[in-house]
């Protein structure tokens, strides 16, 4: 039977993880399907604090780690693909094996949708992102390329000319998601231009492992052409990871959970952590810091439990 376990070793997961250590929880940590999260796909993170050099993603989330193992947190590696929280303990199937647990905090996070072109993953963290915030900074005078109709493809864009020489927006239809207001600052952003009924064919050049132009073509004319890119911001939404426990936890209609105040879930002793119930910061930063907010959660409820 554990105490704590943690859904996730992304940000929210791995801070979870150092603060219920340090309690002497003993959390145990599901690594999840995309090990480490999302900073494990970035390169530099510069607006992490601590850090005034930068740190590469990969080795902020090993570092998270060590520290968190450094006072007894245990890792696992695997995922849950089922989880039974109407009883006490909680129950979560890990690749089919049942774990016992007294508390859960959910850090599961919300993967970016991708284009799935064939070169896409290979060029992420090297011209290829979907977050404006952590790397538009590396665009300065350069050209950049944002895909996507909703709010998040025109709130990046509008945010990207800050740094680029020009932003061109790519988007498959006539027709935007945006909302009125979002569309009309990036229509009346002098540096924005606007591609419609447009898709992405290709990205190059996956060989020099570096952005340099993408192959675009018009839906409407068939038309095909390439153009320059240096940085490619897939803005096309996320999926927070929520399936495993649909009908257990309430989330809302896309599927990110809903808070109950603090870290709370409708379910006592079931926390959130992070992106899984963030539609609107989705940092580094706050995630780090909704796992200290769910593991001082846990930790005081189990001594409410009486553990
Ligand atoms: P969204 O509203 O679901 O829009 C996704 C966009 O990506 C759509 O235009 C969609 O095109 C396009 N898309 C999806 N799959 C694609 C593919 N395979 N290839 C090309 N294009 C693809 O997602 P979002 O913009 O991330 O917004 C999510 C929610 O957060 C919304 O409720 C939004 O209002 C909210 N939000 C609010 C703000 C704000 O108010 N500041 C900022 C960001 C997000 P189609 O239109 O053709 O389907």
């Amino acid at each position: 039977m554990r105490n704590v376990v943690i859904m996730g070793s992304g940000c929210a997961g791995n801070t979870a993880a150092i603060y219920a250590a340090r309690a002497n929880l003993k959390p145990l940590v599901i690594s999840g399907h995309e090990a480490g999260g999302q900073l494990s796909l970035t390169t530099l993170v510069e607006n992490f604090p601590g850090f005034p050099e930068g740190i590469n993603g990969p080795d902020l989330i090993e570092n998270m780690k060590r520290q968190a193992e450094n006072f007894g947190a245990e890792y696992l590696h695997g995922a849950v693909v089922d989880t039974d929280f109407s009883t006490r303990p909680f129950r979560l199937d890990v690749d089919g094996e049942w774990i016992e647990t007294r508390t859960v905090i959910i850090a599961s996070g919300a993967s970016a949708r991708w284009l799935g072109l064939k070169n896409e993953q290979k060029l992420i963290g090297h011209g290829v992102s979907s977050c404006a915030t952590c790397d538009g900074f590396f665009y300065r005078n350069k050209n950049i390329m944002v895909i996507g109709g909703g709010d998040s493809a025109m709130e990046e864009a509008n945010f990207l000319t800050r740094f680029g020489r020009q932003v061109t927006l790519v988007h498959r239809r006539e027709e935007f998601r945006a909302s009125k207001i979002m569309l009309d600052r990036a229509r009346h952003n002098p540096k924005i231009k606007f591609l419609t009924n447009t898709v992405v064919e290709d990205i190059y050049d996956a060989v020099n492992h570096l952005v340099t132009g993408v192959r675009l073509r018009n839906t409407r004319t068939g038309k095909s052409w390439e153009e320059e890119v240096d940085g490619f911001f897939v803005a096309i939404g996320h999926i927070p990871n929520t399936a495993v426990f649909k009908g257990q936890i309430s989330t809302d209609p896309d599927g990110y959970i809903l808070p109950q105040g603090g870290a709370r879930t409708n379910i006592p002793g079931v926390f959130h952590a992070g992106d899984v119930q963030d539609r609107v910061y989705k940092q580094a930063i706050t995630a780090a810091g909704a796992g200290c907010m769910a593991a001082i959660e846990a930790e005081r409820y189990l001594e409410a439990e009486g553990h």
